[in-house]
């Protein structure tokens, strides 16, 4: 063991993408996972997904061959019911996928079209239409906040590119002139808490996505790995967010993790 490798550390890892790519998973990243776990104290995935609930994230893994636990799985939907408590939020408006409903089930939802302390936005798919942002743009005209689950502009699904959560966040700030809170990556307090979480203050993330995976990490003080798997592509971002290390796939990690963990 290396001077860097004495102290525990903590891994985080991204899981669309750098795991798996639709039901496949990518190439030696079974064993990958389970080196990771040999050599770090914890490991935690963090997804940004708001189409799948936490508890159908594990079985997705489970599924094709990954060995993980329900509390390893970080979602947004758990940031945003942890934001709401701390902030005393006593009711919400949900617009979010119905199979996300079980992970907000703690928060209160609103009653009424007319008031709420916050309004949290996933995704709803093709249930999204000119009504539904304008009943939420009166939430947040009347004082509620806009959560957003996450803040990517656009992903990719089987009939091709789609609008994503952020596209329709950006609408509402727009009107409303005001930010959403964005619980999902690249939020830093996304990052912390995970660390948190595993107990621990040294770690790395490794993901596909330079800007909410990479950028995040490194902008709440860890080092990122962007793996060229998944969404992977040589884009403008790049230029933004300089990567601790690329490597071609996460069974280039584990070699590489002395090198670049902090002392
Ligand atoms: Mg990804």
């Amino acid at each position: 063991m290396t001077p860097a490798m004495a102290d525990p550390f903590g891994v985080l890892l991204d899981i669309d993408g750098v795991l798996y790519v639709g039901n496949e998973p990518i190439e030696g990243a079974r064993e990958a996972l389970v080196e990771l776990r040999r050599q770090s104290a914890a490991v935690r995935l963090m997804t940004n997904t708001t189409s799948r609930s936490r508890r159908e994230v594990l079985e997705h893994l489970v599924e094709i061959g990954f060995e993980v636990a329900l509390e390893e799985v970080l979602t947004p939907a758990a940031m945003a019911v942890r934001h709401c408590r701390e902030r005393g939020y006593r009711s919400v408006e949900l617009l979010v996928s119905e199979r996300l409903l079980e992970d907000l089930a703690p928060l209160q939802r609103s009653g009424s079209a007319r008031k709420a302390d916050a309004v949290i936005l996933g995704d709803l798919g093709s249930a999204f239409n000119a009504e539904v942002l304008n009943g939420a743009f009166r939430l947040l005209m009347d004082g509620a906040e806009l959560v957003a689950l996450q803040h990517n502009r656009y992903w990719r699904r089987a009939d091709g590119l789609a609008l994503d959560v952020g596209a329709y966040a950006a609408a509402l700030e727009y009107a409303t002139g005001r930010e959403a809170v964005v619980v999902g990556k690249p939020a830093q307090a996304f990052f912390l808490s995970a660390m948190a979480d595993m107990g621990l203050e040294r770690g790395v993330m490794v993901g596909d996505d330079a800007e909410a995976d990479v950028g995040g990490a490194m902008a709440a003080g860890l080092p990122g790995v962007l793996v060229r798997t998944g969404k992977y592509r040589e884009d403008p971002v790049m230029a933004r967010v300089t990567p601790t290390a690329i490597v071609d796939s996460i069974k280039d990690v584990p070699s590489l993790l002395a090198r670049i963990l902090p002392a």
